[in-house]
């Protein structure tokens, strides 16, 4: 069975749990363990699908078709282990489970309460894999003391105190602010927060102090005495200047030995840092830089397109660049002129989205590309804006739109080259949807397979004519325009396996301008970068030469 360390916070949100969490995940594998990262959110969403980019960030969905928090996406970027959807689980969930139980009488006429069943829902949740791994970490969203976040603090608990002696850890990360005026980190938040996680009967073995400065040795011995936590396990995270140097960080300053010794695993394995080192190196010592504009809705933003940015800069390494992202709205230059905005980038980038808004923007933002043979790269949005902004200007059909725009107006606007798709097959299974379903879930979601043609640039970029990608939508290009649109010069080079649904679009004359369905960026990793993410950063190389 896999040794537990559950992750909590607290002072202030926005720590770093996620990476914190992430980056000790990849310090134990550095040690040969097998590690799997799971998140539990206390909020009451039944899952992120629904939650506005704006507010929540970047969703996440992995290769069973989840939609799950982004710091999923952390947990695979440094682990390189594909999440599950059992790897999350929010309040929402729990208490759905809990409800629909108790209406199909699973708990025999019992009175349903937070403690035991709610509870028991989240231990079960835990549970799920156990014998699969050496290390199952688990982190709890939110700050200690928030009232929602209490059952999932009273679950791992009892978790703790019903296995074996020595299966399970705590670690708390909390903030120590530097108060100019006195000259010191003060400890007494984390004094507090550490007293509110005792309350509830939850004693950390580990504290992570975020800190803009070396915790002295003062402060150090101060916090073990009045957290009762050992000095050697007082783990400072100091700023960085990039995350990829966080498992050497944590290194260096002995998360991983201090877990390892917590859990009582001596003579530890030695780490093999050689992948974290490459990955820092890369960072931080490029020949070179582009400047890659992305031009979507979400922009204010950074977290909603959390994964685009870190897949860029995946590029960036393999390449040896620095990428320089500018985030640009695409609402701006709806009805102008996007030039003065999209001189000088040596790359665009259309990402995904929902809803018209900004949207005659991006198709002028794909004609501009296009025109000026500029690196264009469309991920899915962005891929059916590149087929309308085709359709309107290489095969005359001035009226060429998405149905997604026509859906929210009451209709008859524009010839849907993108329609809403209400049956597709998923292995042997035919599923069927309709426009008017539930928000939740009514979409193409999770790992599908793409045929790639021989000899089209794509073919090339993967090294492979199958493939496999994690896709998150409701409209499709519709195929019947295939030969109209190829006519005219966008190639559709690849497809789904069977034929019926294109996946990918490029322009062979175009030095580099290729519209995938799918969301590639989900698979990007530091040490791997996505062959599509590679292939984008070198042509952006290649048109820095020419401006
Ligand atoms: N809104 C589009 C659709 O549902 C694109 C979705 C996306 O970009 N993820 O098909």
């Amino acid at each position: 069975m896999a040794r537990y360390v559950f992750i909590t916070g607290g002072v202030v949100s926005s720590l770093g749990k996620g990476l914190a969490s992430a980056a000790l995940g990849a310090l134990l594998q550095a040690r040969g363990y097998s590690v799997r990262l799971r998140k539990l959110d206390p909020y009451l969403n039944v899952d992120p699908g629904t939650m506005s980019p704006f507010e929540h960030g970047e969703v996440f969905v992995t290769d069973d078709g989840a939609e799950t928090d982004l710091d999923l996406g952390h947990y695979e970027r440094f682990t390189g282990v594909a999440a599950r959807s059992t790897d999350s689980v929010s309040s929402g969930r729990i208490y759905s489970t809990v409800l629909e139980k108790e209406r199909r009488g699973e708990y025999l006429g019992k009175t349903i309460q937070v403690i035991p069943h709610v509870t028991n829902q989240i231990k079960d949740f835990l549970e799920v894999g156990s014998d699969e791994v050496d290390f199952m970490l688990c982190e709890i969203g939110g700050t200690v003391g928030d009232i929602e976040g209490l059952p999932f603090f009273e679950a791992i608990r009892q978790f703790g105190q019903e296995k074996p002696f020595g299966q399970c850890l705590f670690m708390h990360l909390t903030l120590l602010p530097y108060i100019a005026a006195s000259g010191e980190l003060k400890t007494k938040p984390t004094q507090h927060s550490v007293k509110e996680l005792r309350s509830i009967g939850i004693a950390p073995d580990i504290l992570v102090c975020r800190a803009d400065q070396p915790i002295p040795s003062k402060e150090r011995e101060k916090l073990a005495l009045f957290c009762n936590v050992r000095p050697e396990r007082v783990i400072a995270a100091l700023d960085l200047k990039s995350i990829y140097e966080a498992p050497l960080a944590y290194h260096r300053e002995g998360l991983d030995q201090a877990v390892l010794d917590a859990f009582g695993i001596a003579p530890a394995p030695a780490p093999k840092l050689d992948r974290w080192r490459d990955v820092a190196d890369r960072i931080y010592n490029p020949d070179g830089e582009v400047r890659i504009a992305v031009v979507g809705k979400y922009t204010q933003l950074e977290d909603a397109y959390k994964s685009i940015s870190e897949a860029l800069t995946h590029g960036g390494m393999h390449n040896r660049v620095k990428v320089r992202t500018e985030w640009i709205d695409a609402e701006i230059f709806d009805s102008d002129d996007p030039a003065p905005y999209l001189e000088g980038f040596h790359g665009i980038l259309v990402p995904g989205g929902f809803g018209e808004r900004g949207t005659e923007g991006k198709i002028r933002a794909v004609k501009y590309a296009r025109e000026h043979d500029i690196p264009y790269f469309g991920i899915c949005l962005g891929m059916q804006m590149a087929v309308v902004e085709a359709a309107r200007n290489l095969a005359g059909i001035g009226k060429a739109g998405s149905e997604e725009f026509d859906t929210e107006s009451g209709g008859g606007r524009f010839e849907h080259v993108i329609y809403h798709m209400k049956e597709w097959n998923e292995g042997n299974r035919t599923i069927q949807r309709s426009i008017n379903d539930d928000k939740g879930g009514t979409m193409r979601l999770g790992a599908y397979d793409a045929t790639l043609a021989a000899g089209s640039r794509i073919a090339d970029i993967y090294g492979a004519t199958e493939i496999s990608e994690r896709h998150r939508h409701r409209f499709e290009v519709d195929i019947t325009y295939k030969e109209k649109l190829e006519e005219a010069g966008l190639r559709f080079s690849g497809l789904s396996p069977d034929g019926e649904l294109p996946e990918i679009v490029e322009i062979p004359t175009h030095p580099w301008f290729v519209g995938v369905q799918f969301h590639p960026e989900l698979k990007s990793k530091p040490f791997e970068p996505h062959p599509l993410f590679a292939s984008f950063v070198r042509a952006a190389m290649d048109q820095s030469r020419l401006v």
